[in-house]
């Protein structure tokens, strides 16, 4: 690829790097889970939301494709061509026909097999910051668009907010509501959940109904989030999966009481679990909620968290 574009030319330049990108957690609001389609995925109906718990990666010039990483799953999680990170560099690579060659390090805070989908984060991180150092130059909807191939949740992420997601999670759209900060605790706790067993779980569970899973509307979730009073959305908060995160990991029922004793508005489990996020009425009683939590030892950690953020960003 070649640096040397003319003073006219408006094409976007290569950086000399680093280029550094952080990008947020997601919850689901809602998250309505319908039949398996014949392409193997549920059909959904969800409500996204970024909240401020980021991964962080840089990625610098190189000779070859490297990763490195600390933090949150450091020594567990696997740096090869499996780990999303390298999957979303390589697709990038290969829809701008440049060559893959980048250094990549993460900053991981996310948990691993959280439910808050920490692997489309990285993903969704990994195009930006390549975009960047490359000058590949694709629109945000473009990078969705390759991201949508690793992982459904990686368009939300690029895309960040409040935002309804339809197909199977890779189809987003804004959700216009009056800017509102809410206030959250995150629970996260110790080992994963992996999101086809909690599927799988809940096609078990549903298996035994005579009819079809309906498809539930989050119409009640975005007529609560038009409203400013945290027990308004605390009452509309909805979770499909909840019941087979449950039923795989009985013990999360101790932290939603825990959460409730604590005081917190409402409590649910993030996507596929394990981890559960509590709605507070604010900063104070966010600090407050996750001291209780943290204290009650039900869970790894409890940390305060506020939403909507932005999708990927270079910092
Ligand atoms: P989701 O709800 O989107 O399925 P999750 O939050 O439950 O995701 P993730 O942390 O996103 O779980 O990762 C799920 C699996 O993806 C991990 O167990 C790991 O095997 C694989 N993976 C590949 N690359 C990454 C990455 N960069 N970060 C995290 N997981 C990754």
């Amino acid at each position: 690829m070649t640096e040397a574009w003319g003073p006219d030319d408006d094409k976007p330049r290569p950086s000399a790097g680093p280029v550094k990108v952080r990008v947020p957690a997601k919850i689901n609001l809602h998250l309505g889970v319908g039949p398996v389609r014949p392409d193997g995925f549920h059909e959904l109906n969800t409500v996204y939301h970024a909240i401020s718990l980021f991964d962080e990666l840089t990625a610098r010039r190189g000779d070859t494709l490297a990763l490195t990483m600390e933090g949150e799953g450091a020594g567990e999680l696997a740096l090869d061509e499996s780990n999303l990170i390298i999957r979303a560099a390589r697709a990038l690579a290969h829809a701008a026909r440049v060559p893959a060659h980048a250094r990549l390090h993460l900053r991981k805070s996310i948990p691993l097999a959280g439910g808050l989908a920490g692997g489309s984060a990285d993903a969704a991180a990994t195009l930006l910051a390549c975009d960047l150092l490359w000058g590949t130059g694709f629109t945000k909807d473009e990078l969705a668009e390759i991201g949508a191939e690793l992982g459904s949740d990686v368009p939300f992420l690029l895309h960040g907010g409040t935002a309804l997601g339809t197909g199977h999670g890779e189809v987003v759209n804004p959700v216009l509501a009056r800017p509102t900060t809410w206030h959250w605790v995150v629970a996260i706790a110790d080992g994963g959940l992996s999101t086809p067993a909690v599927y799988r779980e809940l096609d078990r569970l549903r298996g035994s109904a005579a009819s079809p899973p309906a498809l539930d509307s989050p119409d009640a979730l975005m007529a609560a989030l038009r409203q400013r009073r945290p027990e308004v959305l605390g009452a509309a908060l909805a979770n499909d999966l909840q019941a087979a995160a449950l039923s795989l990991r009985p013990a999360l029922a101790d932290v939603l009481k825990a959460g409730e004793q604590a005081g917190a508005v409402a409590g649910i489990v993030s996507g596929s679990g394990p981890t559960c996020v509590f709605l507070a009425t604010d900063g104070g009683h966010a600090q407050h909620v996750a001291a209780e939590l943290a204290a009650s030892g039900v869970c790894r950690a409890a940390v305060p968290a506020r939403g909507p953020m932005p999708g990927a960003r270079a910092t």
